[in-house]
């Protein structure tokens, strides 16, 4: 074209050209018109492709970014999961470390404790032996003997375990009736039992031979057995049974006690582990029961729910392998019967009694711990200045602190069904009780459970092991504030007498009980019966809950309220003798006399 415009211009150009296109010619039009068509759908689609190649490459680029993100995603959960591994692993060893040094703490505490037990007991066992002594002083010693015994026993559990966990602890098999065995074995636990009115069931074949090692089985039937008399309530149930199967004996241990929640139950055969609802103990128990199953090539289960009950399941062969032991061993048992006397426990008194006791009657204590040996001897230290009432466990003890209604109540903290914090608070929020005093024992000294203590309403608290002298002297002080209340009350005071009442429950029911007696002063048929109904506390807890209030009996203080009343009446009105006699609810003016000259020395007429 610039060739052509050139030669048409006049302008110079170059005479030897080359034509680079082809020349179009009349012939050749049509072909290079479709040619060119060509030429340009060809381009079009290249165009197109290009769109597409370049979409494509878009689409891989974000592909590679999640494809990245993806990997790190990947790793860092990979890291995730082995720092969670490590972690459990690193918990879990360090629980073991920890049970371990534990264990290793505990058997060196035992070794040491062994020699100063045995120069308990043995001293003690002398002394018995001697003879001379009075009731008493054989009865703290049989006491210091059991304990020493309890003691002897927890360091002996402890050795064992440590023993079974090096591997040294033997087997020694012999043939043994198993049925005889466990009657013998539950006949232990009857006088606990009859104590705390739990009943006890046996359920084994006429005869069970078995082969196994016969003091291992003991431990394991006495711990579960033992186990299920300390989580058992007060009129609960204990199954004790044995059945055969083709080449095993399950042994069931089953109580309807408080058991163990859901979700801690696969945890009771561990060393130390205590449930959330437990009481005192050392968590071996259970650990042993399974070392000395797990020795007899046996199983161990547990079915229980929080409130339901638990019941233990050990499977063992019925004629386990091995060799039998060279001689037949001695079978000395591993508990000895508790001959305490059943009949100590004074706690079905009858409601005249309560009553009938005259004016220089002793207060009245009750005392409330699950262990048998405290109450005995609190009892025996308070016995004398004090009458005194047992239970063994809360919720007995908050039942016969309604029906005698005591001055003051000694209780445990730590106990089975109903611990001392909840006992007290029920205690102190009750009509019937929450004037009482209460004094909380406990093994822990520690500033938070104190602070517990007095949240829960206790009057007072006093961390074990505490001495004879410092219980009377908190016990006769306690007593001794009641005492400033009565003068509170003895001045009629009136409307200021509640100020000396801490509890919200106690003033509440001295103004109400003082409505009711200014509402009815002038009805004579107004008894105590009726008060009590209108309050609703029976006969006998009002009677004691007054007394312990007032100083007075709910006879006398009606009675001093209506002569209060007539007083002021004769002072402030003109009225007669004989209608204020009748105005305050007496039924003759002579005997509205007589009480007047008594109350205040004076007759009704020299007022005026
Ligand atoms: P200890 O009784 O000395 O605490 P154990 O190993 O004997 O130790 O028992 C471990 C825990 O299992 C107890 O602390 C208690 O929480 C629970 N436990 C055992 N037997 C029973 C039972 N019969 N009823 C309810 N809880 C039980």
């Amino acid at each position: 074209m610039q060739l052509a415009i050139s030669i048409l211009e006049g302008k110079p150009f170059r005479r030897d050209n080359y034509l680079t296109g082809a020349l179009v010619t009349r012939d050749n039009a049509r072909v290079l018109l479709l040619q060119n068509e060509e030429v340009v759908k060809q381009a079009s689609r290249l165009t197109s492709l290009h769109g597409r190649v370049d979409a494509y490459l878009a689409q891989y680029k974000h592909q590679k970014i999640y494809m990245i993100l993806f990997g790190v995603i990947i790793v860092l959960l990979l890291g995730l999961i082995v720092y969670t591994y490590r972690t459990i692993v690193m918990k879990h060893r360090l629980e073991e470390e920890t049970a371990n040094a534990k264990l290793q703490f505990f058997t060196g505490v035992s070794h040491e404790l062994r020699t100063p037990l045995t120069l308990i007991a043995a001293p003690v066992e002398h002394l018995l032996e001697m003879g001379h002594l009075t009731d008493e002083q054989s009865t703290m010693l049989r006491m210091v003997q059991r304990n020493v015994n309890v003691l002897t026993q927890l360091v002996g559990e402890i050795l064992d375990f440590r023993k079974v966990q090096n591997g040294k602890m033997p087997m020694v098999l012999s043939d043994f009736d198993l049925s005889d065995y466990m009657r013998q074995w539950l006949a232990v636990f009857n006088a606990s039992a009859m104590k705390q009115k739990i009943s006890l069931r046996l359920e084994v074949p006429e005869t069970l031979p078995v082969r196994a090692d016969l003091s291992k089985v003991e431990r394991i039937c006495y711990n579960l057995l033992s186990n299920a008399m300390k989580y058992t309530q007060t009129g609960g149930h204990i199954v004790f049974s044995a059945k055969k199967h083709d080449e095993t004996v399950e042994i069931v241990v089953s109580d309807d006690g408080i058991g163990i929640p859901k979700d801690e139950v696969k945890h009771v055969f561990s060393r130390f582990f205590q449930a959330s609802n437990a009481s005192g103990g050392t968590g071996i128990g259970l650990a042993l029961v399974k070392a000395y199953a797990d020795m007899h090539h046996g199983k161990v289960a547990v079915e229980s729910g929080e409130g339901k009950g638990a019941s233990f399941i050990i499977t063992l062969p019925l004629k386990q392998k091995g060799e039998m032991a060279a001689a037949p061993q001695p079978y000395v048992p591993l508990i000895v019967e508790d001959t305490e006397d059943v009949s100590s426990l004074n706690v079905s008194r009858n409601i005249d009694e309560l009553i009938g006791s005259g004016e220089d009657s002793k207060p009245e204590v009750l005392i409330i711990d699950d262990n048998n040996d405290i109450r005995t001897y609190l009892r025996t230290i308070l016995g004398s200045s004090y009458k005194v009432s047992e239970a063994a466990d809360g919720k007995y003890g908050l039942e016969l602190a309604r029906r005698i209604v005591p001055d003051v109540i000694v209780s445990d903290v730590m106990m089975p069904v109903m611990d001392g914090f909840e006992l007290c608070k029920l205690l102190k929020s009750e009509a019937a009780t929450s004037h009482i005093p209460v004094i909380l024992l406990t093994a822990h000294g520690l500033d938070s459970q104190r602070a517990e203590g007095y949240d829960s309403g206790a009057d007072a608290y006093i961390a074990k092991p505490f001495s004879s002298r410092v219980l009377c002297s908190r016990v006769e002080n306690l007593l001794k504030s009641r005492r400033h209340l009565h003068r509170l009350f003895a001045n009629q005071a009136d409307e200021t007498e509640e100020n000396g009442l801490s509890n919200e429950a106690d003033k509440t029911f001295v103004s109400q009980l003082r409505k009711i007696i200014q509402d009815h002063l002038s009805d004579s048929e107004l008894s105590v019966e009726k008060i009590g109904e209108e309050i609703g506390l029976s006969r006998v807890q009002l009677y004691r809950k007054v007394k312990a209030l007032t100083g007075y009996s709910p006879v006398e203080m009606l009675r001093k309220a209506r002569l209060a009343r007539a007083r002021h009446l004769l002072q402030t009105t003109e009225r007669s003798i004989s209608e204020v006699a009748y105005a305050v609810g007496f039924s003759t003016p002579s005997y509205f006399s007589k009480c007047y000259k008594e109350e205040f020395g004076i007759q009704p007429g020299q007022e005026r």
